[in-house]
């Protein structure tokens, strides 16, 4: 008998700010309703724009202490001086459900959901060269230019944290980039453990049972 307590899978895509994680992960999402973003919550103050709820769950230092000292994070980790967290329980509770998950995390976020999910697939999102980096976050222009040097600084850091993730896209032609992350999207639901588990009954019917290590 084939069991596994998750039916969805679960994504969690990393990048050096200004690679283009967000622009790309919004851009999936409106190609694939199986997949859901699931909302960080942040001390960082909401950019102009941004919207409490839709972007980020928007709280204080010591509300976001108080909920991790409760374990109400799957991870949890200290980004260009703010706190991130992911809510362990809508992401399980989505994942029982069938819901493929996506994660926009730093590396240290990453690292702890990857121990508690082996078969999170891991992707990094680079960008061509550091002064591209450097183009786009003031193109974005959403951030202080003390807060991009902020940035740019910390993207060596966490571009060295990408060996640890299973795909690398490159995000220099947009539309390429994208169609890379779909792939990697199909790839990942294909797994055997994933069609076994979203298609039980048919596994049932044509006998096929788990596999046995040897
Ligand atoms: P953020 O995550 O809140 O920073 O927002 P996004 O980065 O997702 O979007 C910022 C703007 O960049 C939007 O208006 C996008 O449509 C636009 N954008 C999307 N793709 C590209 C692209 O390939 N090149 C450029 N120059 N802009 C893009
Ligand atoms: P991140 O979420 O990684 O911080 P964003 O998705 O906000 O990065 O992207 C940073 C900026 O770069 C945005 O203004 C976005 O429109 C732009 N951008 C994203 N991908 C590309 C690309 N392939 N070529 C040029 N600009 C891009
Ligand atoms: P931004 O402030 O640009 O939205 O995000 C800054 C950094 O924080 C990015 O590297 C992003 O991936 C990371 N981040 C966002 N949400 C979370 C989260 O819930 N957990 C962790 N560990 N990192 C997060």
């Amino acid at each position: 008998m084939i069991t596994t307590a998750f039916s969805g899978s679960l994504f969690v895509v990393a990048a050096p700010s200004g690679a283009g994680k967000s622009t790309l992960v919004n851009a999936l999402l409106a190609q694939e309703p199986g997949i859901q973003l699931s909302i960080s919550t942040t001390t960082r103050p909401p950019r102009p724009g941004e919207q409490d709820g839709r972007e980020y769950h928007f709280t204080s230092a010591e509300d976001f202490v108080a909920r991790a000292e409760r374990g109400e994070f799957l991870e949890w980790a200290e980004v260009h001086g703010n706190y991130y967290g992911t809510s362990r329980l809508s992401v399980e509770e989505k994942m029982k459900s069938g819901t493929d998950i996506l994660l926009e995390i730093d590396w240290q976020g990453a690292r702890q959901v990857k121990k508690q999910f082996p078969d999170a697939a891991g992707i990094f999102i680079l960008p061509p060269s550091i002064a591209a980096l450097e183009e786009r976050l003031h193109k974005r222009g959403t951030d202080e230019p003390h807060i991009i040097t902020r940035r740019l600084l910390a993207a060596g850091g966490e571009i060295a944290h990408a060996p640890e993730f299973e795909y690398a896209i490159i995000n220099e032609e947009f539309n390429a980039a994208l169609a890379q992350l779909q792939a990697i999207v199909q790839a990942t639901r294909c797994r055997f453990a994933q069609q076994a588990a979203r298609n039980a009954s048919l596994f049932a019917q044509l006998g096929i049972h788990a596999h046995q290590p040897a």
